[in-house]
């Protein structure tokens, strides 16, 4: 198990540009705010998605494209360092026309139509992700 303690340090909140990528934008903003700890979590729409879902067995990605409007019911998410860069880790759940929801792991190409962030920098020593052998995942890992 990995555990760390953090102090909220600050809170930030905005609005993401109309046709913006979700996760560049957000992953541009901790760069820009040097924030390398936090939490993240947005809600909005967007006028396409793509998320992907982590196959356990073959230890790959497979990803699903959306090419319709859709809300973003929630979408949260982590901030921790990758190669000492900031790097967003998020969830998100769409919802369509008939109010059916479904969701999975946040990638790019999924663009914003109007987008409503709250971002939580924590002050404290940032996670670092790295290559994790059981998994095959990018996991936080003892530095
Ligand atoms: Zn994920």
């Amino acid at each position: 198990m990995i555990h760390k303690e953090y102090q909220v340090k600050k809170v930030h909140m905005g609005r993401l540009e109309h046709q913006s990528d979700l996760i560049k934008s957000l992953t541009a903003i901790a760069e820009s705010e040097n924030i390398e700890a936090g939490r993240v979590s947005v809600i909005g729409a967007v006028s396409c998605g793509e998320i992907s879902y982590y196959d356990q067995q073959t230890k790959e990605y497979q990803t699903k494209i959306f090419e319709e409007s859709l809300e973003i019911v929630n979408c949260s998410g982590n901030i921790s360092l990758k190669n000492g860069q900031p790097i967003i880790h998020a969830h998100i759940s769409f919802s369509n026309r008939q109010g059916e929801v479904f969701g999975g792991h946040l990638e790019e190409g999924t663009i914003i139509f109007a987008g409503e962030y709250i971002i939580e920098e924590f002050s404290g020593q940032p996670l670092q992700r790295d290559h994790d052998h059981q998994t095959g995942l990018p996991l936080w890992q003892e530095k």
